[in-house]
C-alpha cells in the first residue's frame, strides 16, 4: 500500500480494463457516480462558499482528460447522490468498500464510458485489523472505487476549529475544508487513472521512487505528502486561488495527454 492508501493491486477485483484506458479517444463519457453514508455527506461548494458543486474538481478532472471531447457527468448537489442507509460500519477494509460497490453501484466502465464510484463513509480505513485514521481517502486497485473517510477529515478540522474565535476565520476554514475534500478526491482519482507510472506510462521521469506511485514535484497534487491532512491543507492555501486553479503539474498532465493521442 502506498502512503496515501492507494491499495495494493492484489486486493483489487478482476479489472474491467486497464485504468489508463480512460484517456483513450474511444472513451467519450466519464461518469463520477457518488454515494454517501448518513452523516458522511460531502461538503459541497466551491470557492467563496457558494453552492457550486465540485467545480474545482470538475475543472481539474477535465484538465487531466486533456480537455478532449470527453464529457464529464458529476453531481452538482448532494440530492444527486445516493444515500446508503445500510452502510453503518465505522471501520472499512478495501473489501468492505468493494462490497458496498457491488451492492449499490449502478455505473460501470464499458464501451465509450469510464465510470468511477466515489463513496463517503462514516468511518475509518482499516487494514489487517488496524484502524488507520491518517488515511483520508483510498483508491481501490482497478475497480474505479474511491472512498473518502469522512471522520478522518472531520477529526483534523475539529482540532483546527477548536481554538478559533473569529467568525471570519471559521468561515475561511469551512471553505478550505470543502477544497481539501476535493483535493482528497482528486488525488485518489489520480491513482485510479494510473498516476504515477501505475498503469499510465510516464512521458518523462517524475515518479518519486521512495514513495510508491507519486509525483516528485511537491507543487503537484500527486506528491506523496499531498494526501495527508496538514500537507493538503497547506497545498490548498498555497495553490488554490479560485475554482480554476490547476492542481496537477505539467508532468502528470503530460502523461495523460500522451496516452490520449
Ligand atoms: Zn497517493
Ligand atoms: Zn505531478
Amino acid at each position: 500500500m502506498t502512503a496515501c492508501g492507494s491499495s495494493d493491486t492484489e486486493e483489487a477485483p478482476v479489472p474491467a480494463r486497464n485504468r489508463a484506458e480512460v484517456f483513450s479517444p474511444s472513451v467519450t463519457k466519464v461518469v463520477f457516480e457518488m454515494a454517501y453514508a448518513p452523516g458522511a455527506e460531502p461538503w459541497m461548494g466551491g470557492f467563496g462558499g457558494a453552492e457550486r458543486g465540485f467545480l474545482l474538481m470538475e475543472r481539474n478532472a477535465l484538465r487531466l482528460f486533456n480537455d478532449s471531447n470527453k464529457t464529464l457527468e458529476i453531481p452538482s448537489s448532494v440530492d444527486q447522490m445516493a444515500r446508503l442507509d445500510d452502510v453503518t460500519k465505522t471501520d472499512f477494509t478495501t473489501q468492505d468498500l468493494l462490497d458496498i460497490a457491488v451492492k449499490h453501484r449502478t455505473q460501470i466502465s464499458a464501451g465509450n464510458t469510464a465510470a468511477y464510484y466515489f463513496i463517503w463513509v462514516n468511518g475509518y480505513y482499516s487494514k489487517d485489523g488496524q484502524r488507520n485514521n491518517a488515511v483520508l481517502g483510498v483508491s481501490v486497485g482497478d475497480s474505479g472505487v474511491i472512498a473518502v473517510f469522512k471522520p478522518a477529515l472531520q477529526d483534523n478540522l475539529d482540532t483546527l476549529v477548536g481554538p478559533i474565535d473569529s467568525p471570519a476565520d471559521k468561515l475561511a476554514l469551512a471553505i478550505n475544508s470543502r477544497l481539501i475534500e476535493q483535493m482528497v478526491m482528486l488525488h485518489e482519482l489520480g491513482h485510479a487513472v494510473g498516476l504515477v507510472n501505475d498503469g499510465l506510462p510516464m512521458s518523462a521521469k517524475h515518479q518519486d521512487d521512495g514513495h510508491g506511485h507519486h509525483c516528485s514535484n511537491p507543487n503537484c497534487l500527486m506528491y506523496w505528502m499531498n494526501s495527508r491532512f496538514n500537507s493538503v491543507r497547506q497545498f490548498v492555501t498555497t495553490h488554490i486561488t479560485s475554482d480554476a486553479s490547476s492542481v496537477f503539474d505539467d508532468a502528470c498532465l503530460a502523461d495523460a495527454a500522451a496516452f490520449g493521442t
